[in-house]
């Protein structure tokens, strides 16, 4: 399966794409995980990605662009892939196509995830990531066994610097701008699959692999 997952920050995303990588034994590529990993490290890109994603901005696209056709040229991704967070921008969507085009492989489906302004904040402000795994947890609606502990490797959770009230409204507004032009994208190209992201976690992912079953 060769797919992607959109839907505003906080949508749940990261949490969908876990279940749909383990059911599909795919890759799940998080092209903001990937900036996160090189700010910790302070490489000379996790500097640069920095300066936007504090800033509730989107990093350029050629940056984006570049380490999407690097990734998806490995090994692991031969069968497959779900890349969660990318593409972000109708550029991204267009080089997306063309670098697919070039190793021979077409996208099954572009998953849309929906979900209302006001469950996104509640999401985002509660949302708890693990410092090793990148697992998501949600305080409220999704909380660890034990408390700030991932329960599949046992390290500490932490929130992420740009989930606050303020880069929140700044991403959202970039998603709105840029973003959610891609459903329409999409659904020119009969790709896209929209799904109703409310409900547990559990549910919504059954809800997403029965779609993709039934194309
Ligand atoms: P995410 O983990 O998907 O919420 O991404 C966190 C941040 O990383 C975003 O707010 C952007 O600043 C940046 N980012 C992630 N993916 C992309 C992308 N495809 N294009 C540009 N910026 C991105």
């Amino acid at each position: 399966m060769h797919l992607i997952i959109m839907g505003a920050p906080g949508a749940g995303k990261g949490t969908y794409a876990e279940g749909i990588s383990k059911y599909y034994g795919i890759p799940h590529i998080s092209t903001g995980e990937i900036f996160r990993d090189a700010i910790s490290k302070e490489t000379p890109m996790g500097i640069l990605a920095k300066m936007y994603i504090d800033k509730g901005q989107l990093v350029p696209d050629d940056v984006a662009n570049a380490i999407v056709e690097e990734r998806i040229k490995q090994e692991d991704c031969q069968k497959g892939f779900l890349f969660d967070g990318f593409p972000r921008t109708l550029n991204q969507a267009i080089e997306f196509e063309k670098v697919l085009e070039k190793i021979g492989k077409q996208l099954d489906a572009a998953i849309n995830i929906d979900v209302p302004e006001e469950v996104i904040i509640e999401r985002i402000v509660h949302r708890r990531i693990c410092t090793k795994c990148g697992k998501s947890f949600n305080v409220v609606t999704l909380p660890p066994k034990q408390e700030n502990i991932c329960d599949d490797c046992g390290a500490e959770l932490y929130q992420r610097d740009d989930d606050n009230y303020e880069t929140i409204r700044k991403r959202l507004d970039v998603y709105y701008d840029l973003t959610m032009p891609l459903i329409d994208f999409y659904k020119s190209l009969n790709k896209l699959v929209n799904i109703d992201g409310v409900g547990k976690k559990e549910e919504v992912t059954k809800l997403i692999i029965d779609s993709l079953e039934a194309l």
